[in-house]
């Protein structure tokens, strides 16, 4: 099929690529014609595994990139809406949406053909059969459902497996407002294995289920971010060791071929720095938004952000618990994208760390396999490193924010330091008895950690003599 999508960002390109790479013939549009250029050149604008090589196969064949919206909504069948849809004075911000369905409605009637206009971006429910519908209508001269189809397809890629999500997706939310949309749908996704599940259904629905769906995880992050403030408060209890407990429960496994498997819903019941992105913050802050335009207070939700910005307090007090001063004192945060595996460092949770940790006088350097965001304000006054090694040559205390792999090395290059950091692990990634001075998210000082292999003996005592660093308190080295 003939497609276009508008919007050419982390859904809206992997959309694309992964569409043609299904046969279909498609047309990225974007605003940003720096975007355009590197995906005609077959360049990937982002961060994301396996784009690269879907970009070099199709562009030029069934896949291209244009600034142009009306042409490329002309030349196709169906266009995907996939612009952004950020969060904006407490509410979801559709300027973006209603911007897009205006031009798309604008393209249909200089074509006056029949046309399948289909949202792709998270919407607070009603958006497509409220504002895309009366936009397209009123730019077009059309009615939705006769003369033009119009349905909801919410996107559930995951940034840093997306090409994968999107290629072998968990379910298809086909929402449309008529037959002849649902059954355009149903071709658009031929390609996809017919057992993943088509949930078909109005696109009011849709939109909801999509909400709903980040919604539980954004509440399991919080939700286990709570338990372990309880566990770190009681003493000798390691939350992680307790997660690990409640993801056994059968409700949490399954078994696939006679082995035990733990589902993967058990990822979001861990502690650590917070979640970030950019959907679970804003998405939980646009159902908030909209629940309260219906009159509706959801404390859940609102308590699920509050937790959630605590996540920053909670790092900060790690540290204090070994630094009575941060004033002048260099500390290194690893990690700036919001999770591994992508460049996105929208709402990362680094950036409240790296905010409180400046405010408190600390001199900040900051390290990230991937991310660049040299012109993002968060950065003002903090050191970009080149390499891991470079980042905590000098650090005096580390605070690992994002789970990268390549962390994992954290210990063998500071066992090559005459004096050893504190380290603040805020994803429970590092071995605890690797460190001098460890501090994790959820360990309490009191707490064993699981037996784990013995420190390397050629790890070296901390710089003696700096005024700003407490000694280890008794049991410090567990957290
Ligand atoms: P993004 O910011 O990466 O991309 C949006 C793109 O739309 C930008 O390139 C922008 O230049 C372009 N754009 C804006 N207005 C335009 C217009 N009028 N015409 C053409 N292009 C226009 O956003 P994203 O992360 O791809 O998210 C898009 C939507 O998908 C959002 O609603 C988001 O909530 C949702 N979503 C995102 C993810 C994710 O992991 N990023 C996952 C699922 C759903």
């Amino acid at each position: 099929m003939r497609i276009s999508i508008v919007g050419t960002g982390y859904v809206g390109l992997v959309t694309g690529a992964c569409l043609a790479e299904q046969g279909h013939e498609v047309v990225c549009v974007d605003v940003d014609p720096r975007k355009v250029d590197m995906i005609n050149a077959a360049e990937s604008p982002i961060h994301e595994h396996g784009l690269s090589e879907l970009l070099r196969r199709h562009v030029g064949r069934g896949l291209r990139a244009t600034v142009d919206l009306r042409a490329a909504v002309r030349a196709t069948l169906l266009t995907f809406i996939a612009v952004g849809t950020p969060i904006g004075d407490a509410q979801i911000d559709l300027s973006f949406v209603k911007k897009a369905a205006l031009d798309v409605g604008a393209a249909m009637r200089e074509s006056g053909d029949y046309h399948t206009v289909v949202m792709k971006s998270t919407v607070v429910p009603g958006t497509t059969l409220g504002i895309v519908r009366e936009s397209l209508e009123l730019a077009s001269g059309m009615q939705a459902g006769s003369d033009f189809g119009l349905g909801a397809n919410p996107e559930f890629l995951t940034e840093g497996t997306a090409v994968a999500d999107c290629a072998y997706p968990d379910r298809l939310v086909l929402g449309a407002l008529d037959a002849r949309t649902q059954a355009t749908l149903e071709q658009v996704y031929e390609g996809v294995d017919a057992s993943v599940p088509r949930i078909v259904c109005n696109p009011t629905t849709a939109e909801m289920i999509k909400y709903a769906s980040n919604a539980v995880l954004a509440t399991m992050i919080s939700f286990s971010n709570e338990i372990a403030k309880v566990a770190t408060a009681v003493g000798g209890v390691d939350a992680a060791e307790v997660m690990k407990g409640v993801h056994q429960a059968a409700y949490f496994t399954s078994h696939v071929m006679g082995t035990r498997v733990t589902a993967g819903a058990a990822r979001y019941l861990e502690a650590g720095a917070g979640f970030g992105g950019s959907c679970l913050p804003k998405d939980v802050s646009a159902l908030i938004g909209h629940g309260r335009s219906l009159g509706l207070d959801l404390p859940l939700l609102e308590a699920v952000l509050e937790v959630n910005r605590g996540q920053s307090d909670e790092v900060m007090r790690l540290v204090s618990k070994h630094v009575s001063s941060l004033d002048g004192t260099p500390v290194t945060v690893l990690g700036l994208a919001f999770k591994p595996d992508t460049d996105d460092v929208r709402e990362s949770p680094a950036w409240p760390i790296i905010a409180k940790l400046q405010a408190a006088g600390a001199r900040v350097t900051a390290f990230d396999p991937v991310a660049r965001p040299v012109a993002h304000p968060a950065m003002t006054d903090v050191m970009l490193a080149g390499t891991l090694a470079e980042a905590v040559a000098d650090a005096e205390v580390v605070v690992l924010v994002t789970r990268w792999g390549a962390f994992t090395q954290l210990a063998d290059l500071l066992r090559i330091r005459p004096y050893q950091p504190l380290v603040v692990d805020g994803r429970r990634v590092l071995n605890p008895s690797d460190f001098e001075r460890y501090e994790g998210i959820g360990l309490a000082s009191s707490a064993s950690p699981s037996p784990r292999p013995k420190a390397d003996p050629r790890q070296a005592s901390r710089r003696p003599g700096h005024a700003s660093v407490k000694r280890s308190e008794p049991g410090a080295q567990a957290g």
